[in-house]
């Protein structure tokens, strides 16, 4: 049996033609490649702009900065997490609020929020994860009254579904953020996007995609022929034509992708149904859970270690997540407190996260349930 991750990409030969057809074409950044990719993203989600960037960090960097997110402000987030969520706010200077999360649904607990709003803040930045949306509808009414951004942290979520609207459709926000890293659905190696469906955030990002910088038009150019303005202090976040020429061969697949990850999760779901030393996400219906990760809660601490060594030992490579980003030592050193997310810290102690990727086989998942039934058994 092969070694067994909690994730990996999935590359199969057109995609690999498509980069070497981008390599060989007149330009390999700031070509044809990015717009194709863009569009396929707007056509996939429903929203009206989409731009492409080098990661999904680089794209909540974007985000923030495009909905004027500064050093006077907050943001509103959870530490179950990947630590870009927040990172990227304290690139601008902001601070954060973490809000403890749902130990059912493993998300932010849409019921603490309210509490944490003050005239500051400026963002909150749901984070969909695993793949299951958050209660968006309840988080939209929050945001709506006290007249507060919603950038919805979807790396998890591509393909995820919520009251029947795609995830990147930007019903509930203001704009929405993909990873296309390796292990998330669809892959550019490193890239991310947002979307958005507000044309003055979408002009906003071009703006901080590319070093604030614009060309101009006029009639009558001034100086040179070749005139650009920089309007604001912008980053070098560009997508590469290579990079956007494996994304449009992969989001021609994520259907399917998507749909065999579901497929790997249903499989879980009924094989644990009755083991009372595994919690799983909670379902709901009226979303649809696209499972970037498939994770679970085992009762405490060290059964986890327990099955987490045993499987390593049996090549199945299982992984935690999150630490909770309020316990690192960069935010701790900032007086950021894990003790004040007490759900959090403990889901991290007992959490796990266990394969899904669309080249998974039956076979080995098989494998992976009955090495978990065998270690449990035995403890
Ligand atoms: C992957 C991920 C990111 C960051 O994406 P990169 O492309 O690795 O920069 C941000 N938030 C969450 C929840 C993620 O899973």
């Amino acid at each position: 049996m092969d070694k067994i991750t909690y994730g990996r990409q999935t590359i199969s030969q057109d995609d690999i033609d498509e980069v070497v057809k981008a390599l060989k074409s007149a330009s390999i950044t700031q070509g044809e490649y990015v717009p194709a990719f863009e569009k396929a993203l707007q056509e996939y989600t429903g929203a009206k702009y989409a731009v492409a960037v080098s990661s999904g960090t680089a794209a909540l960097h974007t985000a923030y900065a495009a909905l004027g997110l500064n050093k006077n402000h907050e943001i509103i987030t959870c530490p179950n997490t990947f630590a870009a969520t927040s990172n990227a706010a304290l690139y601008l200077n902001a601070k954060v609020k973490f809000t403890d999360i749902n130990i059912e649904n493993f998300l932010i607990d849409e019921e603490k929020i309210e509490e944490k709003i003050n005239e500051n803040t400026k963002i909150i930045t749901p984070i969909h994860y695993a793949g299951l949306p958050c209660s968006m509808e309840k988080i939209y009414d929050l945001a709506q009254k006290y007249n507060i951004k919603i950038v919805e942290d979807a790396c998890h979520a591509v393909g995820s579904v919520y009251k029947g609207s795609i995830t990147g459709s930007c019903k509930y926000s203001d704009a929405a953020v993909f990873s296309f890293h390796p292990v998330k659905h669809i892959t550019t190696a490193e890239g991310g996007a947002v979307l958005t469906n507000n044309e003055e955030v979408y002009k906003k990002c071009l703006l901080y995609r590319s070093h604030g910088m614009e060309k101009v038009n006029f009639k009558n150019i001034p100086d040179s022929p070749t005139y650009h303005e920089m309007q604001l202090l912008g980053y070098n976040y560009r997508m590469t034509d290579i990079q956007a020429a494996l994304g449009l061969s992969q989001i021609k697949k994520v259907e399917s992708f998507v749909k065999r990850r579901i497929e790997i999760a249903d499989i879980y779901y009924d094989a644990f149904k009755d083991n009372n030393k595994i919690i799983m996400q909670k379902k709901y219906n009226d979303r649809i859970n696209s499972h970037h990760l498939f994770s679970v809660l085992f009762e405490n601490n060290s059964l986890r270690d327990k099955v987490y060594y045993y499987l390593k030992e049996n090549n199945i490579f299982t992984q935690i997540h999150y630490m909770p980003v309020n316990k690192h030592p960069y935010y701790q050193a900032l007086g950021y407190d894990y003790k004040d997310t007490p759900l959090s810290y403990e889901f991290y102690r007992r959490e796990l996260s266990l394969p899904v990727y669309p080249l998974l086989t039956n076979e080995e998942l098989y494998y992976v349930i009955d090495k978990i039934n065998t270690v449990l058994k035995a403890l």
